[in-house]
């Protein structure tokens, strides 16, 4: 499961000029991904004429965001709470990307615990070399 996670956000940083610190970037990196539409929790509650509270409490899988595929037009919906810290935000996105390039479409503790990996792994990654090094170094143990 890790290395599965590793290699995906090793894969997503090789192919990403924008990012040299993803957690600067990760706002910018969910807002460049194409196939992704992204809406704060208060856009949904007003379009919905409810109040954000609802939206966050009663309606919403979580308080922090939550991802849903839609496979009709082949895109993500990507939705996040805004009133969070900045630090929560910037964690809720890493994790809901990772649901994304894991293409995680159902709702289950290992997807949860994925996800978690690959913010983990994307907000506070190694540097590249070390993290080569360190692969080795497992390799040879
Ligand atoms: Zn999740």
């Amino acid at each position: 499961m890790r290395a599965y996670c590793c290699n995906n956000c090793v894969e997503l940083y090789t192919g990403h000029t924008l990012a040299e610190n993803a957690a600067n970037d990760i706002h910018r990196i969910v807002d460049n991904l194409k196939n992704v539409k992204i809406y704060k929790y208060s856009e949904v509650a007003k379009r919905f004429n409810i109040k954000s509270y609802d939206f966050e409490h009663y309606i919403a899988p979580s308080e922090y965001g939550c991802t849903i595929y839609d496979p009709k037009k082949g895109r993500w919906l990507l939705f996040y709470n805004e009133t969070k810290s900045e630090e929560s935000i910037r964690f809720t996105l890493a994790h809901e990307l990772g649901h994304i390039i894991l293409k995680h479409t159902n709702d289950n503790e290992f997807n949860e615990r994925e996800a978690n990996c690959f913010a983990r792994n994307i907000l506070y990654r190694l540097p590249i070399n070390d993290f080569y090094s360190l692969i080795d170094y497992i390799r040879n143990m």
